[in-house]
């Protein structure tokens, strides 16, 4: 939903631009934001100082040589220009590890993700779809392993948000009809800037382009000057805002051409990035498929409320599928054409956004980066979240409340509660109908990612779908008293307004339509004594010079049993693949093997995400233990539990090595008639249980209602020595 929401701010300011793009360029934002770090811009000086020096030592050493100058002076001015090479070596390290942010090399991040990706692809944690025949860019399948992920992940979140506040759940087509995405304003501004090899015909996103050149000048380039470097810092900085004329102007500036053939460009044009299609055999109906599951909630709100018992505050979910057709998807499984989005919609009167349960997560404390952090340069700070709501930094508590089930969600799941951040939409981000938004941005070798996005929409959507179906989408107040209310009427006199704005009408019409009582009244005591007034409207980008006549505004007495209004919503929406991408990323180490001679792979997955629970084995090839492990294996699957059953002939270190790639948690080993060993992935240690009791403690240590801590403690056990696997 955010990608629209941003984008239909942009389309006021700055021409057709998609959010998507808007979106994605956090990650450099959150670099770019801040004013070049001070230690970064003295070391750019201090190098092309030194830089300076070296080649005025080098042109001295060269004279002495052209005058045959004795050798203990030339090999004197030699030893200070290797001292001088030596020390902007020095100045050059310092600058990479400063424009690297700290987070380690590029090497190392883009090594480390290799490392998890050729893990998760072996294991077919995913596979990319259609890989026999190529595949194709941003569509991936899920494999076995990545399914049950998957699973579990969606399991936890409804048991978190579905069940905990007894959520709607309503599973809505993907196939969507014109009019709907009409309404909400996708078919119109969901787009992209676009640029085209001209003599390819490749596509390329425009903004990622220019936000790809800057990156690398500032990051690879360390020759660039001071100024430079803030000129590209301010690019990234702005490159939401620019238009599609701005962002062809830079692109010509910096001589940007086709990254894969080096061609030139064409100037960018808007890409709408829904996949259309149309609805039945005769073509005539057009379609295409959703782009987000939030309409399919929107359309059903009549209906919602009414099960709801007509009582507010309600919210209804959903999770499915979402496509896009992004221009040139990367990022592997981060920026995909077709994905898993699970929304919340949470219906609230606008003039009461407090929530019963907000006392419940305001103590918590995480990284929140509000925009004034990051207009000043600073870095998110851990807060407190009541603190946040309280001085007004979060705009209310039903926002702060989803932003403290969100953290509790990510953080359960096994995501680094120190590489999630919540940062707040800077004001150009966020469309002006918009309230707050927030994004749980999770940190990973890409940089920081947005993977949920938490948006105050105020009305906007059910008042789009009231005006385009002409259904009202509607709450009320039933009064126990009827109210006499004072209440303020504004009628634009549309033949007068018409006759003066012509195209533009419609959009004054809706900008009077919509003043609050304090604008309404200014207006009114400014046209009674000048005439007129000068009025902002937004839509139109200008000020326009409303005269007296055009409009009539007035305060009427009414008795009314009830208050009629359009709910706000506030949506969590989580990109399930993104979330998951990042627990991968979050639990992925290394350790070495017993004899050291190799590097063995683990994902420590919580039990709670681990697509396998347990793994069984018997010791050694004996029938009476793979008789013991084949009953474990019926009583595990009595409880539930998902395990496998490894009865090769590989040793017990190669056994435990292959589960551990898994993020299998426990595995069982069947060494006796009576009790078995119980070992634990990360900290390979081991407890001793008898076989009637297996089942029910994996499944309490699976299912969260025991520690390993608490088996440890209650039954016999032994830890590995140097850290290593005593049966190996
Ligand atoms: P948006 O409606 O653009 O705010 O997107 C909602 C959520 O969907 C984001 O927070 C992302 O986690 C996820 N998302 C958006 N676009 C993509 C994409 N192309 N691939 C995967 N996930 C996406």
């Amino acid at each position: 939903m955010r990608s629209l929401l941003v984008r239909l701010l942009s389309s006021t300011s700055s021409g057709p631009r998609s959010s998507i793009s808007r979106l994605s360029h956090i990650l450099s934002i959150r670099q770019v934001q801040a004013p070049m770090a001070a230690s970064e811009e003295s070391l750019r000086k201090a190098l092309a100082d030194k830089q300076a020096a070296v080649d005025s030592r080098g042109n001295a050493v060269r004279a002495l040589k052209a005058a045959k100058a004795s050798k203990p002076e030339i090999d004197a001015a030699i030893d200070a220009l290797n001292h001088l090479k030596l020390e902007k070596l020095s100045i050059e390290k310092e600058l990479q590890a400063a424009v690297s942010g700290g987070n380690g090399s590029a090497v190392t991040r883009e090594a480390f993700r290799q490392a998890v990706v050729n893990t998760l692809e072996r294991r077919l944690f995913y596979i990319p779809s259609f890989k026999i025949y190529r595949g194709v860019a941003g569509l991936y399948d899920y494999g076995p392993p990545g399914c049950a992920v998957k699973a579990n992940v969606l399991s936890f979140w409804r048991q978190h948000f579905v069940l905990e506040e007894n959520m709607l759940e309503v599973d809505c087509p993907c196939v969507t009809p014109e009019v709907v995405l009409k309404a909400s304003g996708h078919v119109d501004k969901f787009t992209d800037l676009m640029v085209k090899d001209l003599r390819t015909g490749t596509c390329y996103r425009a903004d990622h382009l220019l936000k790809d050149f800057c990156n690398e000048k500032l990051q690879k380039d360390l020759t660039i000057s001071a100024e430079k470097a803030s000129e590209f810092k301010l690019v990234l900085a702005t490159l939401d805002d620019l238009s599609a004329e701005e962002l062809g102007a830079k692109i010509k500036e910096y001589g940007i051409v086709s990254p894969d053939t080096k061609n030139p460009l064409s100037d960018p044009y808007p890409f709408n990035l829904m996949f259309q299609t149309s609805i039945g055999p005769s073509g005539t109906i057009p379609g295409f498929m959703r782009p987000e599951t939030a309409q399919g909630i929107f359309v059903n709100f009549k209906d919602l409320y009414y099960y709801n018992g007509n009582r507010l505050p309600f919210a209804a979910a959903q999770i499915g599928q979402a496509f896009r057709n992004e221009i040139s998807p990367r990022q592997g499984l981060l920026r995909v054409r077709e994905f898993t989005l699970a929304e919340i919609e949470h219906f609230v009167d606008p003039e009461d956004k407090s929530h019963p349960k907000f006392g419940e997560v305001s103590h918590l404390e995480f990284l929140m980066f509000p925009r004034e952090q990051q207009m000043s340069g600073q870095s998110a700070t851990k807060t407190c979240l009541g603190e946040a709501v309280a001085k007004g930094t979060v705009n209310n508590e039903t926002l702060g409340y989803f932003i403290g089930r969100v953290y509790l969600f990510l953080t359960r799941l096994g995501i680094d509660k120190g590489r999630l951040r919540f940062r707040q939409h800077l004001a150009n981000e966020m469309a002006h109908y918009a309230a707050d938004c927030w994004d749980a941005e999770i940190e990973c070798s890409y940089g920081w990612i947005e993977c949920v996005g938490i948006a105050d929409r105020s009305a906007y959507d059910l008042r789009a779908h009231t005006e385009k179906s002409g259904v009202a989408l509607v709450a009320a107040e039933k009064f126990a008293q009827p109210r006499e209310v004072e209440k303020l009427v504004i009628t634009p006199i549309k033949k007068e307004i018409g006759l003066a704005f012509k195209g533009s009408q419609k959009m004054v019409v809706e900008a009077l339509e919509a003043m609050t009582e304090e604008e309404a009244m200014k207006m009114k005591s400014s046209l009674e004594s000048k005439g007129e007034d000068e009025f902002l409207v937004c839509t139109l980008g200008k000020t326009v010079t409303i005269k007296d006549g055009m409009v009539k505004i007035s305060k009427e007495k009414k008795k009314e049993h009830q208050r009629v209004f359009t709910p706000s919503v506030i949506e969590p929406s989580f990109g399930i693949g993104r979330i998951i991408y990042c627990l991968y990323e979050h639990s992925f180490y290394k350790r070495p093997s017993k004899d050291g001679d190799e590097q063995l792979n683990v994902f420590s997955f919580p039990p709670l995400v681990a697509p396998i629970k347990c793994t069984v084995f018997p010791l050694i090839q004996k029938p009476e233990y793979e008789a013991v492990a084949q009953h474990i294996s019926k009583l595990l699957t009595a409880a539930g539990v998902s395990h496998i059953i490894d009865m090769s002939g590989n040793t017990i270190g190669k056994r435990y090595a292959r589960t551990d790639e898994l993020g299998v948690p426990f595995a069982i080993t069947a060494d006796s008639q009576t009790d078995v060993t119980i070992r634990e992935r990360d900290s390979k240690d081991q407890v001793r249980i008898t076989i009637s009791e297996v089942a029910s403690i994996v499944k309490d240590l699976t299912e969260g209602q025991k520690t390993w801590a608490d088996i440890w403690s209650a039954y016999p056990h032994h830890t590995s020595t140097n850290g290593e696997d005593n049966e190996e």
